[in-house]
């Protein structure tokens, strides 16, 4: 149960734990977006400002050459001298200004171009030997427009060169063509400032075919390739859709990878001949730290997440470890592995809540000591986990066993039919007895206590009750199965109340004496009387002798009892001396226990000598029980209470086994006849008991025995005893037991004067 609490509570955290990294991660990870959303728009914007920047630097440049080769083209133009001088003249101002490589002229009506090679020397070249690019400038300047062409090399410079063509005007007419070549090198300057990105970009310049006329400060791909549409760049067919893309002359966004780095450029149309501006940004190499610092943070946050729930995951492991530990040590008995008492009671608890009936069974071993002691330690625990597993085995789903203590078992069955449990437990002893080791000579009995879910109203209830049951395996040793009974129990239950109480109420004065009359059956006058106690509780109840007498010769109490009300007896006796009347003896009754105290005739002596009072008014009522148990021994203690003073009786004569030859031998001073075999004596068929009782009086008689009849209620009792010769009689008829005040008020007072007490004294 506690694992799967911890199994629960474990469960929520790693769910809660990453649920929080899911939540965090994905926070992360739009953040990052928004971070490389940003960047990324910061980074084409800036791209854009770049090439836009380097797209009018260039065309700035193109400009100044046209604007040169027009101004030399209207010197040309306007003059009057011939062509070629002005050329020369041209040309010359041109090296001066050092502005282009070789300067060419090309007349309307001439075959040929001049031009001033890189000596200075004026040259002629046949139209026919005329390099295609020069040729198709020449030709668009014809129709009137500036011409720039595509870089080439130059058959004359053995350089890459462009050429620049401008149209020479002559009084409106176009009387020829003004070219001029300049390096590539021409636009170098505005590629080599490496300002790109700071430095962390590539500009390059592009014919319209994709093919670098100018590559810029390589950064990015470091091999050497001739143009962007094809590898590293991007695939065939990318570069196809570029390649339409640029003929539209649009601006173009691509990305490319190289080296496992992804690359976006920018391609920018120029303006002039569908030459494209491209941008590469490299600045992410710059970047990536920032980015490295993105992905190590979100490594070390999986990391992290992954760390922590390794630990959860290991932690949860050694935690359930040491729970199965503590459990073990929690819910497990040590010595037979089988429940515990505190498990057993948690597992039947909740089981009870769906099932109701079920019954409890406490087993225990009987003289279990002794084999510990035979046998020793060890093989006694030998035999506590063989039953163990004779327990476990012998229960079905929903049952349970546990081992509370020592050699208490308990058992939480289903079943409550008292046969099929008295059957389960002979199968259990059969079982157990089949021991194999040192024990196995000695005969295991087991006892058990059963109670069921009707004997309580709880589980505890009735695990109690099943111990009750167990506990009265004691009292027989040859019923060894007892299931629990309510009225037994609501009895021992009082009892023990009664012992519980036993001491508070003789220090409260709760136990009071009683007299009950004992009347001569010759003149019918008072000849003494029985002390008889009443337990008068502190509300008012009353408790009869019956109730608590027999347990307190079984607790020991009975000899304080007795004492106290000897001492009773004695105060009474006292009272009534001091107060000048005539005092009866009394009896009191003697337990066996009494009777066999130490020193038991000295402490009667004491208090005969703290209340002054002679020995000759008490009388020792012993039970017929006792007296006949030891003759011998009796008599010398009958003799030396008599020596004393004291008069000895035998009371409830006829209910035990003494004999008439018992009665002979003991030296006794009365004999009192149980009220049982008057009232048997009187009953229908009575004649034999009446036979007997007249042969008991007679044969007392003889003996010198005074003769007493109990129970005497009627007339026709009186008359019986009174015929068969007996000397006293005790009974309702003359008074029940009254409480001390009542008898010399009401009994004694009024002896010898008037001694019929069938007026009826209410007694207690
Ligand atoms: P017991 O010594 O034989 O006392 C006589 C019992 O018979 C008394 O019962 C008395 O109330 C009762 N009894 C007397 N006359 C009649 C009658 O006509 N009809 C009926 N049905 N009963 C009558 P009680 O007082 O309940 O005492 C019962 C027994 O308890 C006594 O029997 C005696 O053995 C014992 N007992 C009483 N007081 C003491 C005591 O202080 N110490 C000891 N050890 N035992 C006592
Ligand atoms: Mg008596
Ligand atoms: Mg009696």
């Amino acid at each position: 149960m506690y694992e799967i609490n911890l199994n629960k509570a474990l469960k929520k955290l790693a769910i809660f734990v990453i649920c929080m990294s899911i939540l965090l991660f994905g926070t992360g990870v739009a953040v990052a977006y928004v971070f490389k959303v940003t960047f990324d728009n910061a980074t084409e914007e800036r791209m854009y400002e770049e090439i836009y920047n380097y797209r009018e630097r260039i065309g700035e440049q193109i400009n100044r050459k046209f604007q040169i080769l027009n101004s030399m083209a209207a010197l040309i133009g306007t003059s009057n001298m011939p062509e070629e001088k002005m050329f020369r003249e041209a040309f010359e101002s041109a090296a001066i200004s050092n502005d282009f490589l070789i300067l060419g002229y090309y007349g309307v009506d001439s075959d040929s171009m001049m031009f001033v090679s890189e000596e200075g020397n004026l040259e002629n070249i046949r139209h026919n030997e005329i390099q295609p690019e020069l040729l198709a400038v020449l030709e668009e300047a014809f129709q009137g427009r500036n011409v720039v062409s595509d870089a080439f090399l130059s058959t004359i410079s053995e350089q890459i060169i462009f050429v620049f063509g401008a149209p020479v005007y002559h009084e409106g007419k176009i009387i020829g063509t003004l070219v001029a070549s300049d390096t590539v090198d021409v636009f170098s300057e505005v590629f080599a400032d490496k300002r790109v990105f700071y430095g962390g970009g590539d500009i390059h310049l592009l014919d319209s075919d994709g093919k670098f006329i100018i590559k810029g400060k390589e950064i990015v791909v470091k091999e050497q390739v001739y143009g962007i549409l094809g590898a590293p760049y991007m695939s065939r067919e990318k570069a196809g859709e570029i390649k339409d893309e640029m003929a539209r002359g649009e601006s173009i966004n691509f990305s490319f990878k190289y080296d496992r780095q992804k690359y976006s450029g920018l391609l920018e149309p120029l303006g002039v001949n569908g030459w494209y501006l491209l941008c590469v940004n490299s600045i992410k190499n710059a970047n990536q730290g920032i980015y490295n610092i993105l992905y190590a943070g979100a490594a070390f946050y999986v990391l992290n997440t992954g760390l922590f729930l390794f630990t959860l995951c290991y932690g949860y492991n050694t935690m359930r470890e040491i729970n199965r530990k503590v459990q073990k040590f929690a819910y497990y008995d040590d010595l037979t592995g089988i429940y515990n008492m505190r498990h057993f009671m948690d597992l039947a608890e909740e089981d009870i809540k769906s099932q109701k009936e079920y019954a409890i069974v406490v087993l225990n071993v009987r003289q279990f000591k002794f084999i510990n002691e035979f046998f020793r330690i060890e093989q006694a625990d030998k035999l506590l986990q063989h039953i163990g597993r004779v327990l476990e085995s012998s229960v079905q789903n929903g049952e349970y066993v546990c081992r509370e203590n020592a050699d208490y078992f308990y058992l939480f069955l289903r079943e409550t039919d008292c046969e099929l449990l008295k059957e389960r437990f002979n199968n259990i002893c059969n079982k157990i007895s089949r021991v194999e080791d040192k024990c196995s000579n000695y005969r295991i009995v087991m006892r058990c206590g059963i109670a069921t879910s009707n004997n309580g109203n709880n589980l505890k209830d009735v695990i109690i009750r099943a111990m009750f049951a167990l506990e009265k395996t004691k009292e027989d040793y040859k019923k060894n199965i007892w299931f629990f009974d309510t009225e037994l129990h609501e009895q021992e239950q009082k009892d023990n109340y009664i012992e519980n109480h036993a001491r508070e109420a003789i220090e409260n004065g709760e136990f009071k004496l009683c007299l009950q009359p004992k009347v001569s059956l010759k003149d019918d006058s008072l000849t003494g009387a029985e002390a008889l106690v009443r337990w008068v509780e502190s509300d008012g109840n009353i408790l009869y002798p019956e109730e608590f007498i027999d347990l307190f010769e079984k607790t020991g109490f009975c000899t304080e009892l007795d004492m106290y009300m000897f001492e009773r007896v004695c105060k009474q006796l006292r009272s009534w001396i001091d107060a000048g009347y005539k005092p009866v003896p009394i009896s009191i009754n003697q337990s066996k226990l009494t009777f066999y105290e130490d020193r038991y005739e000295e402490k009667l002596c004491l208090y005969l000598k703290k209340y002054n009072v002679p020995a000759s008014l008490i009388i020792l009522e012993i039970l017929e029980g006792i007296a006949v148990e030891n003759v011998e021994e009796m008599n010398l203690r009958f003799e030396k209470l008599k020596a004393i003073g004291f008069q000895i009786s035998m009371d409830d004569f006829g209910t035990g086994y003494s004999s008439l030859n018992t009665l002979g031998k003991l030296k006794i001073d009365e004999v009192k006849l149980d009220r049982g075999f008057l009232r048997e004596a009187m009953a229908e068929g009575g004649e034999k008991t009446r036979v007997i009782m007249e042969e008991v009086v007679h044969m007392s008689k003889k003996l010198s025995i005074s003769t007493v009849v109990e129970g005497i209620e009627t007339e026709e009792d009186e008359r019986f005893v009174k015929q068969i010769g007996c000397d006293k009689g005790q009974g309702y008829l003359y008074s029940k037991a009254v409480s001390a005040e009542v008898f010399t008020n009401d009994i004694l007072c009024v002896y010898p004067l008037n001694t019929d007490f069938s007026s009826g004294n209410k007694g207690v």
